[in-house]
């Protein structure tokens, strides 16, 4: 089968380096000139990662154990393993792993538009457009997925954060993630403070409007100098965004799939890619095989749309209630949050005080 898939990121790479491997003719088309640059990620991976047995050295950065929370009045340390990793060689590393596996990727080369069964491909190097004619096409192309849209399945409720962060020089704890709560600070998510080593940290804010403003001041309070300021959109789940349409899939960024309460999408991008491409080769349903990673991405945005109703309060409230549940969280990673939810709601019934937030407060846009 002839399979085109729109994005050289790391989801489209993976997807493309196993349908290769199984015999496919895979063409990854890239607008960029070069894979993993611009870099819009602080990299910060769970542990799940492991699970796909990928060598880290190549663009293993830092190793985190401990997450800190701070809220307005409490602080709380969670013992975490966590990675930090370079996205110019990780996603570098995905491209030869689909190069490897008899991939080619098309750098330059930007999809345009749709014209029935035909997509119109701009080699920006020649400044020609061609026109390529898949039996299969995989939208791998970020949280604005041109494709989605082309093919009309882009859901127009579609919410995308916009991410800044910053890399900065300071004295940081090496091996702690730093993260701040409260409504002056990140609304609804949290600032971060990632550190590639003892003098060196990503520094950054997540929020649907703002962001700028929020990032600025979080760096001024923190007194921190941006060497280098990088941003993107970060797309929000939405759980009524089909994943196929006619000969078209979705996957990674470009199918929300990222957690809402982090913003981490690389950890389930990567997994959706390797049941796509199971389902693919094997004849599946694509929605249904997902649904383990769905259900996941469906709590996450369910606790979002608490979340992002809390005051200063609720933060602190929430971190005195954890503090009796510390070792639920240090468990489980917060790419499964079902254990950490239930096991947590079973030792600390004082969490149920959140459920008032199910039915939104007067005036907020919630999730439900
Ligand atoms: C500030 C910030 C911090 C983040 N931090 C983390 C983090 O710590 N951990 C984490 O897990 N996630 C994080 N994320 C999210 C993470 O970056 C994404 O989930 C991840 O990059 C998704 O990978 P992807 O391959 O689906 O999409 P992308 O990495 O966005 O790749 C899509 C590719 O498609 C290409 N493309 C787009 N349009 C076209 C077109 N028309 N034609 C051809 N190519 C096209 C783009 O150039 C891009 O290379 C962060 C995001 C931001 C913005």
């Amino acid at each position: 089968m002839n399979i085109a898939i729109i994005g050289a990121g790391p989801i489209g790479n993976y997807a493309g380096s196993l349908l290769a491997n199984a015999g496919h003719s895979v063409s990854i088309y890239e607008n960029h000139a070069q894979v993993g640059l611009p870099i819009q990620c602080t990299g910060i991976l769970t542990s799940d990662f492991d699970e796909f047995k990928f060598p880290l050295d190549s663009f293993l950065v830092n190793t985190i154990n401990t997450i800190d929370v701070d809220t307005p009045h409490q602080h709380l340390s969670v013992r975490q393993k966590d990675y930090i990793v370079c996205r110019k060689r990780f996603d570098n590393f995905f491209a030869d792993l689909a190069r490897n596996a008899g991939a080619t990727i098309f750098l330059s080369h930007c999809f345009l538009r749709r014209e029935g069964r035909h997509l119109i491909i701009k080699d920006s190097v020649k400044d020609e457009e061609k026109s390529i004619t898949p039996d299969l096409v995989i939208a791998a192309d970020g949280p604005l997925s041109p494709t989605a849209k082309a093919y009309g399945f882009y859901h127009p409720e579609r919410k995308n954060y916009y991410g800044v962060q910053a890399i900065v020089e300071g004295n940081f704890e090496p091996h702690t993630i730093k993260t701040y709560f409260g409504r002056d600070v990140c609304p609804g998510l949290f600032a971060w403070v990632a550190p590639e080593s003892a003098s060196t940290a990503r520094v950054g804010v997540a929020t649907l409007k703002n962001s700028h403003h929020y990032f600025e001041k979080f760096m001024r309070e923190h007194h921190f100098t941006a060497r280098e300021i990088q941003a993107g959109a970060i797309p929000l789940y939405h759980p009524r965004q089909a994943l196929q349409k006619d000969n078209c899939y979705l996957v990674g960024d470009a199918s929300g799939y990222v957690k809402a309460t982090t913003l981490g999408g690389l950890v389930p991008g990567l997994q959706q890619a390797k049941v796509l491409a199971d389902c693919i080769l094997h004849h599946k349903n694509y929605e249904e095989e997902l649904g383990k990673v769905r259900r996941r991405m469906w709590l996450h945005w369910k606790l979002q749309g608490i979340f992002d109703q809390f005051n200063d309060q609720d933060w602190d409230r929430l971190v005195t209630y954890t503090r009796r549940v510390q070792t639920v969280l240090e468990k489980h990673t917060r790419d499964n949050p079902f254990p950490i939810v239930v096991k947590a709601l079973l030792k600390e019934p004082r969490f149920l005080y959140f459920t008032k937030y199910l039915w939104g407060k007067k005036g907020v846009k919630t999730n439900f």
